[in-house]
C-alpha cells in the first residue's frame, strides 16, 4: 500500500467558534506529530533552488510589514523525496516548476510592467534569475525521469503541468508520474473566479486525467510522508510533511518563510510589533486570501506539526516551497532565519540498479 487515507484531523474544524477550532486543530497537530515521529523517516530527501521571482511585500506579509519596499524575492524550490512502501521505494517530486511554462500566469506576465520605473526593463536574468531547471537538478543527482512515481505541489498557483505529465498530443517528461492533489484544489482550478484566475497558468492543468490522483482527505505516502489539507492560501491547499533525520519538515505556501510562522521573533521591520499588538501567532501569505481564518488555523497546525527547527529552535521547522530570501534589488527585507538547503540519505535510481 502506497497511499493511505488518515483521519487525524477529521472534524477538527467543525465547531462554529474559530477559537475552539484553533484549539482542536492544535491538539490534533500535536498528536499527529508524535505519531509520525514514531514511524520511519524518508530514505532520501534533497532540496534545490529553481528560480527567484519578485513578489509584492503587501501579499507576503500583509499588514505586518512596516517598510515601503514594494517587492521581495521568493525562491521556488524543488524537493526530491524517496520513501519506503510495501511496494518498494517510491520517488516523489515536490513542487517541480516548469519555469518557462509558468511564466504565462497572468500575474507573472504583468509583473514587469507593474514594477517601479527604475526596475522596468532590467531583464529576466536580474529580475527573476534562474538558478537551475528541474531537468538539471535531476541530472545532477542521476535520477532518471522514469524513476519519478509522483509529483505534488502544495497548491497549483502558477503551475503548468503539461510538460511533466503530458497532454493528449505529447507524452510528458515523466512517463510514469502521477499528480497527487486535493480534490478541492483540482476542482477550484477548473472553476476559478477572476481574483483566483490571476494566479493560475492558463491551460496549465490540461493533462491526461489518468495521470491525476485526486485526494479526498489527508493521506500518508508509505509512512514517511504525509499530505495534509491545510486550506487558506487556497481552498484546496495542502502541506507536505516529510519525516527526516532532522525531524518533520512541513512545506507549504501559507507563509513565505520561518519569519511568518514565528513573527514574535522576527527582525523583519513590523512583524514582531504586529504579532505583539494583535497577539497573532502567524503572518498570512495573502495574495488571494481565499480563507484567512482557515489559513491562520492551518499555519498553527503546520508549525505545531513541524516543531522547532534543529538549526534554530526559535523558529519552526517549516521548509516553504516558495521562501523569501534577501536580494540586492529589494533592500530592507531579509529573513531572520531560513532552513537553507537539505540533503538526507542516499538516492536510489532504478536506472542504476
Ligand atoms: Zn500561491
Amino acid at each position: 500500500m502506497v497511499l493511505t487515507v488518515i483521519e487525524d484531523f477529521n472534524g477538527a474544524r467543525d465547531d462554529s467558534s474559530p477559537q475552539r477550532r484553533l484549539a482542536e486543530v492544535r491538539e490534533r497537530a500535536q498528536g499527529f506529530r508524535q505519531r509520525m515521529l514514531e514511524l520511519a523517516p524518508v530514505t532520501y530527501m534533497r532540496s534545490f533552488k529553481l528560480v527567484r521571482v519578485p513578489y509584492p511585500t503587501r501579499y507576503a506579509f500583509r499588514d505586518a510589514f512596516s517598510l515601503p519596499t514594494p517587492y521581495l524575492h521568493i525562491v521556488n524550490r524543488l524537493f526530491v523525496v524517496q520513501f519506503s512502501t510495501t511496494e518498494g521505494v517510491k520517488t516523489l517530486l515536490v513542487s517541480p516548476s516548469d519555469i518557462e511554462g509558468n511564466a504565462a500566469t497572468p500575474f507573472f506576465a504583468r509583473i514587469a510592467q507593474a514594477l517601479p520605473k527604475p526596475l522596468q526593463g532590467v531583464g529576466q536574468s536580474v529580475l527573476a534569475p534562474i538558478v537551475a531547471t528541474v531537468e538539471e537538478c535531476l541530472g545532477h543527482i542521476g535520477l532518471s525521469p522514469a524513476d519519478v512515481d509522483y509529483v505534488t505541489y502544495d497548491h497549483l498557483h502558477t503551475q503548468d503541468l503539461r510538460k511533466w505529465l503530458g497532454t493528449d498530443k505529447a507524452p510528458g517528461y515523466f512517463p510514469n508520474a502521477k499528480l497527487l492533489v486535493m480534490r478541492q484544489e483540482w476542482e477550484s482550478a477548473l472553476g476559478l473566479l477572476p481574483t483566483q484566475a490571476d494566479w493560475y497558468c492558463p491551460g496549465g492543468l490540461d493533462v491526461d486525467p489518468e495521470r491525476v490522483i485526486l485526494l479526498d482527505g489527508d493521506t500518508m505516502l508509505g509512512e514517511s510522508v504525509a499530505i495534509i489539507h491545510t486550506p487558506g492560501h487556497t481552498e484546496g491547499n495542502q502541506s507536505i510533511v516529510t519525516h527526516t533525520d532532522e525531524g518533520l519538515f512541513v512545506t507549504s505556501e501559507n507563509g513565505v518563510g520561518p519569519d511568518s510562522y514565528a513573527p514574535e521573533r522576527s527582525q523583519i521591520p513590523g512583524l514582531a510589533r504586529y504579532a505583539r499588538t494583535l497577539g497573532a501567532e502567524v503572518v498570512l501569505n495573502g495574495n488571494t486570501l481565499e480563507g484567512s481564518v482557515d489559513q491562520y488555523i492551518s499555519m498553527v497546525a503546520e508549525k505545531t506539526i513541524a516543531g522547532p527547527s534543529k538549526r534554530n529552535p526559535d523558529f519552526p521547522n517549516v521548509l516553504c516551497s516558495s521562501e523569501f530570501e534577501a536580494y540586492w534589488l529589494f533592500p530592507g527585507v531579509s529573513p531572520t532565519f531560513g532552513v537553507g538547503d537539505v540533503c538526507f540519505g542516499r538516492l536510489q535510481s532504478r536506472a542504476r540498479v
